[in-house]
């Protein structure tokens, strides 16, 4: 891969026409980045192709990475394309000749939109009138207009865009990137992290005209190896650390042309009210001793991990509140209860504020915590505040925002003692996460905690380093050493493993999860994996989930039990999907032989059995599983399905039969029933 070689490649796909870049600079990036599995490689892919835009035509840098990232717009902006499979296929047959038969067909050689409206545009018969070439501008711009047209007509308006950007693709390959990203599944790999490594380092190499440079290209090029690694880290750090405090492009883009890649980028485009950050993430662990061993010598505080929905609260000094759930999305108007709660918890001094916590379904009068399927029952929008039948509780726990400075950087026992002395609470409506301080000398008291959690139905506890500061310790184990082989990279992660400070984004070792589910069922099943599914984000490049099967001896097929995508390694998923790679013999059309009425988008040739850890067996109206085997209408499936390994000495006919799956769910009923009588004797 010869990266000058390529940029020389893209100014030949340069159409400079009014100075707009053309969209097919943008497809030749795709169909490069699409046509390997290096990272490195996609990377360098993107950095090429962003630099080529930021010398060439620094207005077309913005909408070619919503592109790139398959989107148009932040989370919680709420724009959204709508458009359903069937316009696609209106507009396939209409701009390329093919009647529903004809669709039909190359839908079943393909699977994949943007495959099939690849071949259409290839047989297509030669027209005269050669299109004026799609821009990137312009493409995006179609694209934002589909997504505001609104209410009556508007759906013949997108099918016109629609229709229009068909007509309008100049080679099959444009046509086959233009229908995957109107289907959203652009597969180029280019997750978001790519794209914040890609700008990253094009920022380092090209600069728009009259910006300056942080360190000088030609600098670079003297630097050994691992100092420009260190330079590539540290740009990539604070680009990824400015898009975890503020996710949107439409403000990081303009400030990075701007002002290129600098430390003042987080604060120009930091921290801000209304905008969510990105969560930070717990890391989980098997039980608890494995948690205390991970924190040894360590004050940490233990939380019961509460089963319901997570919540940013944004609150300006105007009393303007906004409510953002773990995915960025806006939901004030889920909870205008939460809204109205917010002037009687903000306590004397406090202006401004981002707080963290779990929405809980709890009963009004008692307290009592419910099921997250209770919560469940509220709608996503237009709560009426008069008619509430579904009670929340606001369960906060991390305090990140107040009065205009970020506390990010603060510990997180500081935090905490400013949320807990400045807020108000409010019973069961408002109020802390139920915590106990510990040490890892304070086994039994933590083990109690873990309990009390689980009595209460919580999933487990989560478990929080509190300070900074490593207290002296003679164990060489417990503090992660800095070895002279590790990369800035991981120098860096290991430097903040153990920190309290709230790292947005971030999955490090000073939050774990301690779930009870990981220490219940000892029973696995061995599963057939049947079908998967294209990944989300990172995981675009894999099957993920996938859907996993039991035998039916009497019928001969296999019958669909869960969905899986807990316990695989990069590795495994790797090796898994060039197993399965479309095309192979491996990769089968829709077997009658296998149960299951969802659609995946690859059917695997059964031929493996894998051992399957889980929480419980639930009786489930999706999964065919055992069905008439336990009930008449319903099938068994599982709760938090993880995979533990494959099974190289079993055959598909040594799998789990469903009178076995069957027999662990008559097993598992007995018990709770023995537990919850035994329960009842203890209360008479
Ligand atoms: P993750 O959010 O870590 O990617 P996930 O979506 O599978 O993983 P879980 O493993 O169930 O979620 O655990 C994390 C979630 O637990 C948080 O996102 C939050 O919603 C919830 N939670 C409940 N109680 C707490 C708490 N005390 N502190 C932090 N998070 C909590």
């Amino acid at each position: 891969f010869d990266a000058a070689e390529y940029a020389k490649e893209l100014r030949s796909h340069w159409t400079s026409e009014g100075g707009d870049a053309s969209y097919a600079l943008l497809t030749r990036a795709f169909v490069l980045a699409n046509a390997t599995t290096s990272r490195i490689k996609i990377v360098d892919t993107l950095v090429n192709f962003i630099r080529a835009l930021i010398e060439g035509d620094p207005s077309s840098l913005l909408p070619a990475v919503w592109l790139a990232t398959n989107s148009i717009s932040p989370p919680y902006d709420e724009l959204e394309l709508g458009l359903g499979g069937s316009a696609i296929s209106k507009a396939l047959k209409k701009i390329y000749g093919l009647d529903s038969q004809g669709l039909k067909i190359l839908y079943d050689k393909h699977g994949d939109a943007g495959d099939v409206a690849f071949e259409a545009k290839k047989r297509q018969a030669f027209t005269l009138v050669k299109p004026k070439p799609l821009k990137i501008k312009g493409v995006y711009q179609s694209l934002m207009k589909i997504a505001m047209s609104k209410g009556t007509g508007s759906q013949e308006t997108k099918q016109r865009i629609v229709e229009r950007l068909l007509q309008d693709t100049r080679g099959a390959e444009e046509s086959r990137y233009i229908v995957r990203t109107l289907v959203q599944n652009l597969r180029i790999g280019a997750v978001k992290t790519t794209m914040l490594i890609a700008l990253a380092r094009a920022f380092l190499y090209s600069k728009p005209a009259g910006a300056e440079f942080a360190v000088r290209p030609q600098e670079l090029t003297r630097l050994k190896k691992d100092e420009l690694a260190e330079t590539y880290n540290n740009a990539e750090e604070i680009v990824k650390a400015s898009y975890a405090r503020h996710p949107n492009y439409n403000d990081l883009v303009p400030c990075l042309l701007e002002i290129g890649v600098t430390e003042e980028l987080l604060v120009r485009c930091g921290l801000a009210l209304h905008i969510p950050l990105r969560p930070m993430l717990g890391s989980i662990t098997r039980d608890l001793s494995e948690m205390l061993t991970k924190l040894q010598a360590r004050d940490f505080s233990c939380e019961f991990k509460y089963d319901g929905q997570r919540a940013q609260v944004h609150c300006d000094e105007q009393g303007k509140v906004s409510i953002f759930s773990r995915h960025l999305e806006l939901m004030t108007e889920k909870y205008p209860d939460l809204v109205a709660l917010v002037p009687q918890i903000r306590g004397e001094g406090v202006s401004s504020f981002i707080l963290e916590g779990e929405v809980v379904a709890v009963d009004q009068q008692s307290g009592d915590l419910q099921p997250f399927q209770v919560l469940t029952n509220r709608a996503k929008k237009n709560v009426d505040i008069g008619a509430i039948t579904v009670n929340v509780c606001l369960f906060s726990f991390d305090l990140m925002y107040l009065n205009g400075e970020p506390l990010l950087d603060r510990s997180l026992r500081e935090r905490r003692e400013l949320l807990r002395s400045l807020f108000v609470e409010i019973p069961n409506r408002f109020t802390w996460v139920k915590s106990l301080d510990a040490t890892s000398a304070d086994s039994e008291a933590v083990l109690d905690f873990f309990k009390s959690a689980t009595d209460v139905k919580c999933e487990g506890i989560m478990v929080k380093v509190l300070d900074n500061a490593a207290k002296p310790t003679n164990d060489t184990n417990a503090e992660p050493t800095e070895a002279h082989e590790a990369t800035p990279k991981q120098k860096s992660t290991r430097r903040k493993a153990l920190l309290s400070t709230y790292e947005p984004d971030k999955r490090l070792e000073s939050w774990l999860k301690v779930k009870k589910d990981y220490s219940t069922s000892s029973d696995t099943l061995d599963l057939i994996p049947v079908a998967g599914w294209h990944g989300q984000g990172r995981k675009a490049k894999w099957w993920s989930p996938i859907l996993l099967a039991v035998r039916n001896p009497e019928t001969g097929s296999l019958e669909a039990v869960t969905k899986c995508m807990s316990g695989f390694t990069d590795k495994f998923y790797q090796t898994n999907t060039a197993k399965y790679a479309e095309g192979s013999t491996n990769v089968i059309s829709r077997p009658s032989y296998i149960e299951y009425p969802g659609s995946p988008d690859v059917w695997f040739h059964p031929q493996e059995v894998w051992e399957m850890a889980f929480a419980d067996i639930t009786l489930s109206p999706t999964y065919p599983a055992a069905m008439g085997l336990v009930s008449d209408e319903r099938g068994l499936s599982l709760r938090f399905p993880r995979f533990l390994r494959v099974r190289e000495d079993k055959s598909i006919e040594e799998a789990s039969s469903s009178d076995y799956l069957a027999l662990l769910w008559r097993k598992q009923m007995e018990k709770k029933a023995a537990v919850s009588s035994h329960a009842d004797d203890e209360v008479d």
